[in-house]
């Protein structure tokens, strides 16, 4: 079968491996889409530090059941899937609490773990979640950063009725801001390309406010009143949005942070201690999220189709990332075709 390698930052070599066989308690799925990221495009620039090459990478990914492995029955041949890329120890502290996501041995596929770029891939079956026949590859390959999205919200606790900022219009912002409105929320999304504020509105968020031609405080007025915003997701990872976050919640308000930072920040501690902000950090997400996520994506709560910009064949997965750079920004979820 054919396997995609990025052999060192911006080289990948599309060699023929043989076929996995699924051990027990393991699924062999047979990979459709794999959707590109942000931390891949690290990956491709040299510039994630937890990666080393070479590097198989995919960790955004839909599929269908090819085999099972001795032990797993409750999937079948056939069914469309998916699978977090998580790789957990089970023993540390937060993996005994529950709380595997943050493990202390995290491993993620694509990242610290071979990733799912080629034909056929072997996971646990505790980390597929199947997927109905009516979903596209498409959606089977946005349901991991709509997970991503899900916890996010959770995170923020009950948002019927509340104001809602998402910071940030890209493909992880874009989400969160719908999985904050299916969970009761007003949203308000800002963001600097009118490109990426466009495709919000075809996701029916109307809300929409470009950071460059008015300030966050005007906006949240425009839209929410005097009663401004309880809750802001940050899903961008640089200085100045937090410290708009920070500056502009109401008293008593939760900042989820969301997005990853290149560069350390500076944020206005005083501003949290006066006011009583909550910051609270999210990362990836949990088995439920991604049923959630599954969820949501087939209830047409959350709209996938304005986020799928290109498509390139796996021989042509290098053309993918030039695509994106060539783009800068003009583009939202490209996806490998298998
Ligand atoms: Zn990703
Ligand atoms: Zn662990």
């Amino acid at each position: 079968m054919r396997q995609a390698v990025m052999t060192e930052p911006g080289v990948i070599q599309v060699r023929d491996v043989p076929t996995p066989v699924p051990g027990p308690d393991e699924v062999l799925l047979r990979i459709r889409r794999i959707g590109i990221c942000g931390s891949d495009m690290h990956v491709y620039h040299g510039v994630q530090p937890f990666t080393k090459y070479p590097v198989v990478q995919g960790h955004e990914f839909s599929g269908v059941i090819e085999a099972l492995g001795e032990g797993v029955e409750h999937f079948s041949p056939g069914t469309k899937a998916t699978a977090r890329p998580q790789v957990v120890c089970g023993r540390c502290r937060p993996c005994r609490r529950g709380d595997y996501n943050i493990c202390d041995s995290l491993k993620v596929q694509g990242f610290q773990a071979p990733g799912c770029a080629q034909d056929l891939f072997v996971t646990r079956a505790e980390r597929v979640v199947p997927l109905p026949e009516s979903f596209t590859f498409e959606q089977g390959a946005i349901v991991e950063p709509t997970a991503v999205a899900v916890r996010a919200v959770e995170k923020a606790g009950n948002l019927a009725e509340k104001n809602a900022v998402v910071l940030g219009a890209g493909p992880i912002g874009n989400l969160v801001a719908q999985a904050a409105r299916a969970a009761g929320a007003r949203v308000l999304v800002t963001d600097v390309s009118d490109y990426r504020l466009q495709i919000a509105r075809k996701c029916s968020l109307e809300n929409v406010s470009h950071a460059k031609q008015e300030t966050l405080a005007d906006a949240a007025r425009r839209v929410f009143g005097e009663d401004g915003f309880d809750v802001a997701f940050e899903c961008v990872g640089v200085e100045g949005t937090i410290t708009e976050a920070v500056a502009n919640i109401a008293k008593g308000g939760r900042i989820i942070q969301v997005g990853i930072y290149p560069e350390k920040p500076r944020v206005d501690l005083s501003l949290v201690q006066d006011r009583e902000l909550s910051l609270i950090g999210s990362l990836m997400y949990k088995h439920a999220d991604y049923q959630q996520a599954a969820a949501l994506i087939g209830q047409g709560k959350i709209l996938t189709a304005p986020l799928e910009s290109k498509h390139f064949p796996l021989e042509d997965y290098l053309s993918a990332y030039q695509y994106i750079i060539q783009q800068a920004g003009q583009c939202m979820k490209v996806f490998i075709d298998l």
